[in-house]
């Protein structure tokens, strides 16, 4: 039978993280239902999202008269209250919903999320201090390390690098990592290829394992 799930999004508990979820969807262009237990949150942010509605996202008979059920995923954006994040997202998962995302606030609270059936955990603080560790600490200027300990960075070029073709430089073997990308000052990236010849000044983008990115992006 085919899938005849609605594509769209909850989005459940509107704080300062809700809230920037549901206006990136708005910007996408994709449908979502907002979801607050505050009447005062729901009244302020009326104007704003078209379809808000003021419930206790803990019971899942509640989600499924909202057709929460039928949605093709759903974002648990509450975090301080713990009792309230965990029973929405295993309502969530008896209800079925295929992708629940869910916001952790601290590592035991992403161990249990992910016990109780959610599927992505993220932690945006946490998550937010590890990358600016890494960008104070090295040449990086951005930095995303994936679930698996894999990463990408953009980053300035080492001197290793610069003034001959990427495939002469041998960087795969000697530090373990891929240039991705090149975008020399003013113009676009572009995908680097063996015969792609660094200049001072580019930007490059490297995906590896995430300590060799670390260390590539600490040579000089
Ligand atoms: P922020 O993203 O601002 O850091 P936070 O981590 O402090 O938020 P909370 O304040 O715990 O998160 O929750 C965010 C929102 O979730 C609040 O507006 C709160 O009203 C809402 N919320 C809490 N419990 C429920 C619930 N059971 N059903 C629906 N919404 C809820």
């Amino acid at each position: 039978m085919a899938d005849r799930r609605i594509d769209a999004v909850a989005v459940i508990g509107l704080g300062r993280f809700g809230i920037a979820v549901a206006r990136e969807l708005t910007r996408m262009g994709r449908d979502f239902i907002a979801i607050d237990e505050k009447p005062q949150i729901v009244r302020e942010l009326a104007d704003e999202f078209a379809n808000i509605v003021e419930a206790d996202a803990t019971n899942p008979a509640v989600l499924r008269r909202l057709g929460v059920h039928e949605l093709s995923a759903a974002v648990v954006a509450i975090g301080t209250d713990l009792e309230a994040s965990v029973l929405t997202v295993l309502a969530l998962a008896e209800l079925e919903v295929p992708v629940i995302w869910a916001k952790a606030i601290n590592e035991r609270h992403r161990r249990i999320l992910q016990r109780t059936g959610a599927h992505h955990v993220v932690m945006p603080e946490a998550d937010r201090g590890r990358r600016v560790a890494h960008l104070v600490s090295s040449r990086m200027m951005d930095f995303i390390e994936l679930d698996d300990g894999y990463a990408f960075a953009k980053t300035s070029p080492p001197e290793c690098v610069v003034g001959r073709p990427l495939a002469e430089t041998r960087v795969r073997d000697r530090f373990g990592i891929t240039v991705v990308g090149v975008k020399p000052p003013g113009e676009q990236f572009t995908y680097a290829t063996g015969e792609t010849v660094v200049r001072h000044g580019d930007m490059l983008i490297v995906s590896g394992p995430t300590e060799k990115v670390e260390r590539f992006t600490q040579l000089d």
